[in-house]
């Protein structure tokens, strides 16, 4: 088995962007911290609409989440709409819920718009039940979405096996919405099409300050400062300390996967032969899916880097050898981990956090469609002064208690399940 920091979406990354480090002072409309999904589509609206942006980011832009994810361009959030409007009310929830149904459109529109190179599939997404209490579930959540209208479908295990290639599932829910995509390429795709616009993209930027500066605000970065009258925070879970600006609330969890050699001819043609992107509904939950060069990535709830990473890293074998018996032994060429920003409901967050100024946040789990589009309407509602706009009233205060501890229960919890069974 490889080592655990060779992403698969560096090494297959098409797209190139020049973010240059700032250099000197700079006066824009809108001041960017983060250069992920919500970062970049903030860019690229604000530099489409004519306004002047700075986007500042301290690594690489996609460093972030959004370089390291699965690449499953989903339909709404993880919770389905009923749990969001017992939650959010009727009318917030519906809003929310509606943006978010369309968010799969907004990303394969912009990929198309901007010829952004990521591998796009527009084939669906299976949500795959692991047991007869997962198929359940999906069964409730196919009620729920057909009736607001949405292209979904319920399978029954034959059909399952038939598209997944694995004889193991009870059934899935299909969302015909729905893709995958090089999440690392869609992330770049958009901060080169932001710079193509007029944006300015800054990597290797870290903001170290942020203060109030007359009636706008100044970040501050060891190259130089900018200025800006609105400012929007989008450092999700790979947040580095600024000073003056409190650090966003989440609970940290690890997600780790691994991408075997390509995969051609014999069983491996049976695998997704249809493009669909799968994840699963076991407890601890994995995901599966195909990349354009036919390779399999698999991928769970685990901390490659810490101490139960062997154990996260052996598991994955024997789970492709579970889900996929005919397939035999296959090498592993990539490994790789990150953070997902989760929050206690489950939900995301905007927070007010002064005037002309919001951060976004804790999309947990579920930030391609959700990043984008929080990205994207944030930057309209801060640049036309219109809180209607957002996809979600903002809060003042989020606060997330035990974080440290809860993620350690989850990482622990992985370990456990995953040396002791296959399935979560
Ligand atoms: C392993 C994994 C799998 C996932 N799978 C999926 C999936 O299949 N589908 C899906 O929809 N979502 C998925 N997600 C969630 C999704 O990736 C995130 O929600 C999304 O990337 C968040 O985007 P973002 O732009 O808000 O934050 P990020 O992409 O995390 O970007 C934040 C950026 O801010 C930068 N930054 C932090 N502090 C500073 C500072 N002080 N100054 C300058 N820059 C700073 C960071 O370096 C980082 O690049 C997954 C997440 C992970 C980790």
């Amino acid at each position: 088995m490889t080592k655990t920091d060779s992403n698969l979406w560096q090494s297959s990354c098409e797209e190139v962007v020049s973010a240059l480090p700032l250099d000197g002072d700079l006066k824009v409309d809108l001041a960017i911290v983060g250069g992920g999904f919500t970062g970049c589509s903030a860019a690229l609206e604000a530099a489409s609409s004519g306004a002047k942006a700075c986007l500042m980011e301290a690594h690489e832009i996609g460093h972030g989440g959004s370089g390291r994810n699965v690449g499953l361009v989903n339909a709404g959030l993880w919770l389905p709409p009923e749990s969001i409007a017992e939650i959010l009310g009727a009318a917030e929830g519906s809003r929310l819920t509606g943006h978010l149904a369309n968010a799969p459109k907004r990303v394969f529109d912009l990929i198309r718009r901007h010829g952004i190179a990521c591998e796009a599939v527009n084939k669906g997404t299976l949500h795959c039940a692991h047991s007869e209490v997962g198929f359940e579930d999906i069964a409730d959540r196919f009620r729920q979405q057909a009736a607001l209208g949405a292209p979904v479908k319920l399978l029954d295990a034959a059909e399952t096996q038939q598209r997944t290639g694995s004889p193991v599932f009870h059934g899935a829910l299909f969302d015909g919405r729905a893709g995958t995509i090089n999440p690392l390429s869609y992330c770049r795709g958009l901060a080169r099409a932001a710079e193509a616009a007029g944006a300015r993209l800054c990597a290797n930027t870290p903001a170290i300050g942020i203060s109030r500066t007359g009636d706008g605000w100044k970040v501050a970065t060891p190259g130089g400062a900018v200025t800006a009258r609105a400012l929007l925070l989008a450092t999700n879970a790979y947040h580095e300390p600024v000073e003056g600006i409190s650090t966003p609330q989440t609970v940290p969890v690890h997600y780790f996967q691994v991408a075997t050699v390509p995969l051609k001819g014999g069983h491996s043609d049976c695998i997704l032969p249809g493009g669909e992107g799968c994840w699963d509904t076991a407890l601890v939950m994995s995901s599966f899916r195909r990349d354009a060069a036919g390779r399999l990535a698999l991928g769970a709830v685990g901390n490659l880097g810490g101490v139960g990473g062997s154990v996260h890293r052996g598991w994955a074998q024997r789970m492709i050898r579970w889900l996929f018996p005919a397939l035999g032994d296959v090498g592993i060429e990539h490994a790789w981990c990150g953070r997902i920003a989760m929050t206690g409901d489950h939900l995301p967050k905007i927070l007010a956090i002064g005037p002309n100024a919001y951060a976004c946040f804790g999309y947990s789990g579920r930030g391609i469609g959700p990043g984008t589009t929080f990205g994207t309407l944030t930057a309209q509602a801060l640049l036309k002064d219109d809180p209607s706009l957002l996809p979600l009233s903002p809060g003042e205060h989020h606060g997330e208690s035990f974080s440290g501890l809860r993620s350690a229960y989850i990482e622990t919890g992985a370990v456990l399940t995953h040396a002791v069974k296959v399935r979560g």
